[in-house]
């Protein structure tokens, strides 16, 4: 196990990877691209990983080539990671998913379908073209969601019949605790709701596995009673960033949906799905300052809402794949403060049914929630000890 603050480092700053590959660098897709999940003990993490090689043939001005952290493999599944010269943890990746080796009849191999996130996730873009995303004049400057479509490594629309399938066989042969349904967002105002609550349907049908889905705020309330009805369990719709400025710089098109709309739709959300199983992912690094991201995530924690507060890491291929990755101190005061206070709302982490903010391996937030309470017990102990001593 290694420190909140080490890891919070470790993930805002990236890994140079210094020998064989780990089938790394997969280009966009749902959650984390250009991450590796990494077992620091029992504890799973999404990290940037960038092959060494590669890192070589950038310019100076990458982010990821000043990075102090880089990894070098000890045996086929330990390595070793140093800053600058020092190891600092011993990590292992998780072991390829069996469902992985298995094809639909019609010849879709069920990798293509979804894909295993950190030890026990499974993960999949319903939809994985969006709206926004052809026109620079919509897109989000940050997202690649397509580029994996065009390079052959999923498909454009997974049927509810896929997804079954493919959900079913995760659970039996891999042990995958939950399943997370995102999608790029499609024409019309339920904005993916329908496709999410027709995969939903079919998904539970097969398996019981709890769920969460993700997508813009719909125009619509209701959408949130049927997405429960279908078998959603949670639901994520995803600031990205919290300030008007920022939204309209580096997502204009998603900023066309006012901040207020989407305080609105938390609040039915929570109404319908419970404090806590209502989140928002939001992207330190993209311009929003520390007391903007914290102002308004604590406000999102007093409604019911986990902020998942996560490193922004510049994805290759997009407008923002030179930008500065995310400042670690910055996030570290920031986990300081929403950690705690999530606990003390009573919506940490392992409380929750489904979803990015349970899993917690792309942020070391879920690691500071228990933070004060852990010292506290540590002084408790150390107190009690002292009595016994007197
Ligand atoms: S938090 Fe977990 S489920 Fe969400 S994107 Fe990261 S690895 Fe995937």
């Amino acid at each position: 196990m290694i420190s909140p603050q080490l890891l919070t480092r470790i993930q805002a700053q990236g890994v140079r990877w210094g020998g064989a590959g780990l089938g790394l660098n997969r280009t966009g897709g749902a959650g984390p691209t250009d991450h590796k999940a990494l077992d620091f003990g029992s504890q799973t993490s999404m990290v940037p990983v960038f092959e060494q090689p590669q890192v070589e043939l950038q310019t100076e001005a990458k982010p990821v080539a000043r990075s102090p952290f880089r990894a070098e493999p000890q045996s086929d599944a330990q390595v070793l990671i140093f800053e600058d010269d020092k190891p600092v943890a011993r990590v292992q990746a998780p072991a390829r998913p069996r469902f992985y080796d298995l094809t639909t009849a019609d010849g879709v191999p069920y990798w293509k379908i979804a894909t295993l996130h950190s030890k026990d996730v499974l993960a999949t873009t319903v939809l994985q073209t969006c709206v926004r995303y052809r026109n620079r004049e919509t897109s989000c400057q940050f997202c690649a969601i397509e580029e994996s479509l065009a390079a052959g490594k999923t498909i454009a629309h997974k049927t509810p019949q896929q997804l079954a399938e493919v959900a079913r066989a995760a659970v039996t042969l891999d042990g995958v605790q939950q399943m997370i349904l995102t999608t790029g967002t499609p024409k019309g105002g339920d904005r993916g709701a329908a496709v999410l609550e027709a995969s939903a349907r079919a998904i539970k049908a097969a398996v019981d596995i709890p769920l969460q889905a993700q997508c813009e705020p719909p125009d619509d309330d209701s959408w949130f009673q049927r997405l429960k009805d279908a078998g959603v369990d949670a639901l994520g719709m995803h600031l990205e960033a919290v300030s008007d400025r920022v939204r309209k710089q580096i997502m204009p098109g998603k900023a066309s949906v006012p901040l207020s709309r989407y305080l609105a739709a938390y609040d039915a959300a929570v109404a319908v799905f419970g404090a806590g199983n209502v989140s928002t992912y939001i992207l330190a690094g993209l311009g929003d300052t520390e007391e903007e991201i914290l102002t308004f995530s604590l406000d999102l924690v007093a409604r019911g809402v986990y902020p998942f507060v996560v490193p922004f890491v510049p994805v290759a291929g997009t407008p923002l794949e030179n930008a500065p990755m995310a400042d670690p101190a910055m996030l570290d005061r920031i986990f300081q403060t929403l950690g705690p206070a999530l606990r003390a709302r009573g919506i940490a982490s392992d409380s929750l049914s489904a979803g990015c903010a349970k899993c917690g391996a792309c942020s070391a937030l879920k690691s500071y929630e228990s933070q004060n309470q852990e010292s506290e017990n540590q002084e408790e102990q150390a107190d009690a000890k002292a009595a016994v001593c007197v």
